[in-house]
């Protein structure tokens, strides 16, 4: 059975029936082998060397650590139970709705507003990462988000670095910072994110970003801040393609200078395809397919968004199988009830990948990350490469 996929500019055709059942096909493709399925237990996922390269540290929170940060100071929290409460934080996931997906991070962002609690949270973030095996992370946030209490810029980004820092060393996890501007704030405001990351760059922050709601908020209102990135020589990560189509994420490219897209899943907007195979793409595509652009693709949470309306019309393994520089992360892993390994655990089980690819998968994202090229080499063959041979030979997979 031949499929037809099209992918003009209509926001619908994402939804498209044709997708969906493309994508279904390569649930199963003949070539399929079950003896992946067997194999892949959640354990071995979870031991395979890992990059992180989209994680919102005030989407990664505890649960026990809310309450007791809410407990400290003073606010009031809807549940009380650590349980009870990571099910309130991804009920907006569960239910595909993006504001109370949203809403949740104003409880997040109110307890981390002390050098205290935002040391402790970057910390316990690169435990938590620690335990999936992340060998690499880009941990990213909104320094302008924790001043309520007086701190000031500097400080709050020296506070994280600390807990990054801390927790990195005893975990033995690398790490880089990547500040976020929010696209709804003053050009003016997003300039001083912008400067303040430049300003950090020799103590851990290692790109920026800008994120927020893309409808009516396009990023060259703040060219100003991403022309000053530019000019320092400095990384440009941009959430785009995400609520908004393709316009957002040439935007991104061409006039922001974003060196990686996050999300990006809007791209298959602009291609033609049939069953797996990319029969035509636009001049955007193929641009971002030859400079090997990377997209930090987030299944449960653009899932959980509604930016794609089920896992199986998700068009990472689209870009995958068609040689796009792709990868896995976790974006909100509170708010997306989610792991990297549960991210993989999905893919190996809606698009079959196997052991290969997710080591190809974590190669993708070490090349795409925003640390300079030798500790980036040095990762991927004295870490990665050597941590998934090491796998191989005790599984038996050579
Ligand atoms: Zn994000």
């Amino acid at each position: 059975m031949k499929l037809q996929g099209f992918y003009g500019r209509d926001k619908t055709n994402i939804k498209s029936s044709s997708l969906r059942a493309l994508v279904k096909l390569t649930l199963f493709p003949s070539d399929f082998s079950s003896y992946n399925v067997y194999m892949l237990t959640h354990d071995m996922i979870r031991r395979c060397p890992k990059v992180e390269l989209h994680d919102h540290l005030d989407g990664g929170l505890r649960p026990q650590t809310i309450i007791e940060l809410a407990e400290k100071y003073g606010i009031s929290l809807p549940e009380k139970n650590p349980e009870e409460l990571r099910k309130w934080f991804s009920r907006g996931c569960r239910q595909k709705s993006l504001s109370l997906y949203l809403e949740t991070f104003s409880i997040t962002t109110a307890v981390m507003q002390t050098k205290e609690a935002l040391t402790r949270v970057a910390k316990e973030a690169m435990e938590d990462l620690a335990a999936e095996n992340v060998v690499y992370a880009e941990i990213r946030f909104a320094p302008a988000l924790h001043l309520q209490k007086g701190l000031n810029l500097e400080e709050v980004v020296t506070a994280v670095l600390k807990g990054l820092d801390i927790g990195g060393r005893e975990n033995g996890v690398q790490f880089g910072l990547i500040l976020c501007a929010m696209r709804h704030e003053k050009p003016e405001s997003t300039l001083e994110i912008a400067e303040l990351a430049v300003a950090f760059r020799e103590k851990g922050v290692v790109g920026f970003d800008i994120a927020g709601d893309e409808y009516g908020h396009p990023p060259k209102k703040h060219i100003q801040a991403f022309q000053y990135i530019r000019s320092k020589n400095f990384n440009i990560t941009i959430h785009a393609g995400e609520a908004f189509g393709v316009e957002s994420i040439w935007q991104a490219i061409q006039i922001c200078g974003a060196h990686r897209i996050g999300h990006g899943v809007r791209l298959v907007e602009d291609m033609v395809c049939e069953g797996m195979a990319i029969k035509k793409m636009g001049s955007l595509s193929h641009f971002i397919q030859d400079r090997r652009i990377p997209m930090e693709f987030c299944l449960s949470s653009n899932v959980g968004t509604g930016a794609v309306e089920s896992l199986e019309d998700h068009p990472f393994p689209l870009f995958f199988k068609n040689s796009f520089r792709v990868f896995l992360c976790s974006d909100n892993r509170l708010m997306s009830d989610t792991t990297l390994t549960k991210e993989f655990e999905i893919a190996v089980r809606e698009y079959g990948l196997d052991f290969k690819d997710i080591e190809k998968i974590t190669i993708n994202a070490m090349k795409s990350a925003f640390i300079h090229h030798d500790r980036k080499i040095k990762l991927i063959y004295d870490v990665i490469k050597k941590g998934y041979a090491d796998l191989r030979r005790e599984y038996g997979l050579d």
